[in-house]
């Protein structure tokens, strides 16, 4: 008999667990005893922390990009498709491109964050965002021409991924003017729908002061109601409206409709065990990842290490031995503070986030950190 282990979800988690599976589970898949197949619906994976880059003019969109199959070991079964219905009794996937039922011993929901700017009525049309490839591309052209005014950036929903970035862009923002010598006729504004800065007390408390210093203004409390294109203004539901010259926006986001649809969580999110990943709603299913709701932050570093606990369950699993590894919330993260210096935190579900003093070497190592990533996702790091 062979036990089928489906991945759905080509991104970080996914491309890492498939790696992880191949290398665990290398004579099995050899014997025959054991399948693995990851599903994408895209042939490309897709390494986001590269868009904080491109709208500085420092990166481009493509150096987010690598095929599927040449990250991905050849022992895997790499299929891209997407993946239209999960039916967790029956054990199957229903896929756009399959012509039968794909049917699992085994499954992992890796399939990330959706972008929902529709959610707030004007969004779409008045904000810029750089949450996607090609919002980050038309963000780098009205950025480069951006000499005066007002830029505001929203951050509109969340959970949203990676909750330093918004953070990064103003930091960002603030250094790149300065160096051009034009800070002083842009005026920056943070807004955050909470009484503080960041979801994280101890990450607001640090970047607060910081704010300050640069003269970056900040809007607590801003729940984004809608945006008016035309008058180019973000209205509250607590009442505030500000005029923009430049509006970046963060947008609401969600998982998938097919986890909703699978009676697995609310939202797209998976109701999961926040230790053993496993989902809550249905047995030999596993959420990774952003999808996963553990609530610890939608981030790469986070997928990664779910990704490592879930490959050796499955391993246990596999060989019939009971699964001990679990996930403790580890947490790490590179912050920039500017164009050449970063911070660093790492957390876990104990242990609070203490973010490190910005230095240049935080800055380069998250740059390295960057280009190390391919090898990372190849499960050689
Ligand atoms: C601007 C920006 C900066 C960031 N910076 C950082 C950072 O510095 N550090 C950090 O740790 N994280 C960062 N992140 C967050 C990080 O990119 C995500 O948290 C991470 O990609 C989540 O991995 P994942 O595997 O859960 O989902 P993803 O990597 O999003 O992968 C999900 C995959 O599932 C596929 N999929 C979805 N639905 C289906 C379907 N129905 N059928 C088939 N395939 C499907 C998608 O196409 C995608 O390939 C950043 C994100 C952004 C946007």
């Amino acid at each position: 008999m062979t036990d089928h282990i489906v991945v759905l979800g080509g991104g970080t988690g996914g491309t890492v667990l498939a790696n992880d599976l191949a290398d665990h589970l290398g004579p099995e898949i050899d014997d025959g005893s054991v399948e693995v197949t990851l599903l994408n619906d895209d042939p490309d994976h897709v390494y986001k922390p590269v868009w904080l880059y491109v709208p500085f003019g420092q990166r481009e969109p493509a150096d987010g990009r690598r095929p599927l199959d040449e990250l991905v070991d050849d022992r895997v079964d790499v299929r891209i498709d997407r993946v239209t219905d999960v039916d967790t009794d029956a054990k199957r996937l229903s896929a756009r491109e399959a012509v039968d039922p794909i049917e699992y011993d085994y499954l992992v929901l890796a399939t990330g964050s959706t972008l929902e700017p529709d959610r707030v009525p004007g969004l779409a049309e008045g904000a810029h965002d750089y949450y996607s490839e090609a919002g980050a591309e038309t963000l780098r052209e009205e950025l480069l021409s951006f000499t005066e005014g007002h830029l505001v950036l929203s951050v509109v929903g969340t959970p949203h991924m990676c909750p330093a970035a918004p953070l990064e862009f103003v930091f960002m923002a603030d250094d790149w003017f300065r160096e051009r010598g034009l800070r002083e006729d842009v005026d920056i504004t943070y807004t955050y729908p909470i009484q503080r800065v960041h979801g994280n007390p101890h990450i607001a408390e640090w970047a607060q002061p910081i704010m300050e210093e640069r003269d970056i203004e900040v809007e607590t409390f801003f729940n984004a109601e809608s945006v008016d294109p035309e008058a180019e203004t973000i209205t509250s539901m607590e009442g505030t409206e500000l005029d923009y010259d430049l509006l970046v926006g963060i947008p609401p986001h969600s998982g998938v409709d097919l986890v909703a649809d699978a009676g697995l969580g609310d939202d797209g999110w998976v109701d999961v065990d926040r230790h053993t990943l496993e989902a809550e709603a249905a047995e030999d299913v596993y959420a990774i990842g952003d999808t996963a709701d553990t609530g610890v932050p939608n981030a790469g570093s986070v997928a990664h290490y779910q990704a490592g606990v879930v490959g050796q369950r499955l391993a246990s699993e596999v060989r019939g031995r009971p699964a001990t590894a679990t996930y403790d919330g580890k947490t790490l993260c590179f912050v920039e503070t500017g164009m050449d210096a970063a911070s660093f935190v790492e957390f876990d579900y104990e242990t609070p986030p203490s973010p490190a003093p910005p230095s240049e070497k935080l800055h380069w190592s998250k740059l390295a950190y960057n280009e190390s990533y391919w090898l990372t996702a190849r499960g050689l790091l």
